[in-house]
């Protein structure tokens, strides 16, 4: 029975409206209904929507137009297929691991098109990414120049720049605080001029990374004009042109009720500005910008979904305890970073014309209540052995997660995309 002093989310029934296809009863993605998708892989299971990612990217791609290159940023969602798809798409590959280089070579990406960040790169793995071929550098710390100095080979790089609190931005400040990544703006002409002390690093540019999830286009804008300020700072200290200006990453998705996506049409409407801003200065006039978004291009194309293994009522909280939870998905869980916890969009995908009119709760198995996944959110009334699926969730899902705590088994992953399921293994 539905309590009326319940406040129920369902945003999850308008995203999936507008991500996918409903019909009848069944959300469709990638042409095919969840129902069969899951009755083939298993449950639970992670569902990539081809053409989703597509259409962000395409989408992105119109509104950067001639103005920065796209990199994805591997770490979002590292299955070899989803970085195939982008790299099909024309994009670069930003990696912050060894391993998310074997990642993106063996996804097709050409060394020259790999981006390497991260505050904690081993010498190993510098030394290696050098062996095979890297694109650029960013260098992160003055540990760094001197690995790089150590290894003696020539290489592209640029300085990552943490920058000043005025113009920090997004849901989870990576800059103005004090942090481990890139060097403090106010440190910067030291940074300088320790990478020139070192013959074989060549300095092709800077990466100023200013937060990530941001949903407000004026910060964006703001963070990536101040990027060319530094950009043109940096320049001229050296008193040579920079090829690479790096804006980062960070562009936000709509998770919550009430979120708003980003204004991609404010983000274009400021392009030419920024454009003009870079060709101003002479240095920068033959540089190239790039974004490296992961969430964005991925993270809306993606869905959790598990049957429901039991349901139960405690104190008058009807509780649907699904195969897996915060184990696969620790996002959805509010456990990766959220201050307040709030629900990610959930919906019935093999009940999509039942009204969500029953307040529940939805759990995974783990014994700990931080195993929540959605609290009172508006679902039919469904029975174990129905589906439960977390939209937003191809980006920071699986590989984001405690896969080991409980020791359940890992979920399927598959790319669907034209009615053709490929299982994605790890
Ligand atoms: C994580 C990361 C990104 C991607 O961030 P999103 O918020 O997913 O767009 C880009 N660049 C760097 C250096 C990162 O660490």
């Amino acid at each position: 029975m539905a309590d009326p002093a319940v406040k129920v989310t369902r945003h999850g029934y308008a995203l999936a409206d507008e991500l996918f296809q409903v019909r009848g009863d069944d959300l469709h993605v990638g042409g095919l209904s969840v129902r069969e998708i899951v009755s083939q892989l298993g449950s639970p299971a992670y569902i990539y929507d081809g053409a989703v990612m597509r259409r962000a990217y395409r989408r992105l791609a119109a509104v950067l137009d001639g103005f920065a290159a796209i990199y994805y940023s591997a770490k979002a969602n590292p299955a070899r297929g989803v970085i195939r798809l982008f790299i099909e798409e024309g994009a670069g590959v930003e990696i912050a691991s060894l391993g998310e280089y074997h990642a993106a070579i063996a996804a097709g990406a050409k060394p020259e098109q790999i981006l390497f960040a991260g505050p904690g790169k081993r010498h190993a793995e510098l030394a290696a990414v050098i062996e095979g071929g890297i694109g650029e550098i960013h260098i992160e710390g003055l540990d760094e120049i001197a690995r790089l100095r150590a290894i003696g080979r020539p290489v592209r790089a640029s300085l990552r720049i943490n920058p000043v609190p005025a113009v920090q931005v997004g849901a989870m400040r990576m800059g103005g605080k004090a942090t481990a990544f890139g060097f403090d703006e106010e440190d910067l002409d030291a940074a300088i001029a320790a990478v020139a002390a070192v013959p074989n690093i060549e300095l092709v540019g800077i990466h100023v990374y200013g937060g990530t999830q941001i949903l407000d286009a004026a910060a964006l804008i703001e963070s990536w004009r101040h990027a060319i300020t530094l950009a043109a700072r940096v320049a001229r200290t050296i008193g040579r042109p920079l090829a690479t200006i790096d804006l980062g990453g960070g562009l936000g998705i709509p998770y919550y009720e009430g979120d708003r996506p980003l204004d991609l049409d404010a983000v274009a409407a400021a392009i030419p500005d920024l454009a003009a801003s870079m060709r101003s200065e002479p240095l920068l006039a033959g540089a190239r910008a790039v974004v490296e978004p992961g969430r964005f291009l991925a993270g809306p194309a993606g869905l959790y979904v598990s049957e429901i293994n039991a349901v139960k009522t405690s104190r008058g909280v009807r509780f649907l305890v699904l195969e897996g939870g915060m184990n696969h998905h620790l996002a959805a869980s509010g456990n990766l970073g959220q201050v307040i916890k709030r629900n990610y969009p959930v919906v019935a995908p093999a009940h999509m014309t039942a009204t969500p009119d029953q307040p529940a709760t939805v759990v995974g198995p783990l014994c700990t209540p931080l195993d929540t996944l959605a609290r009172d959110t508006g679902l039919p009334a469904l029975a174990a052995g129905d589906l439960v699926a977390v939209l937003q969730s191809g980006a920071y899902g699986l590989t984001a997660s405690p896969g080991h705590f409980l020791s359940h088994p890992a979920p399927a992953e598959a790319l669907v995309e034209d009615g053709r399921i490929e299982r994605i293994a790890r």
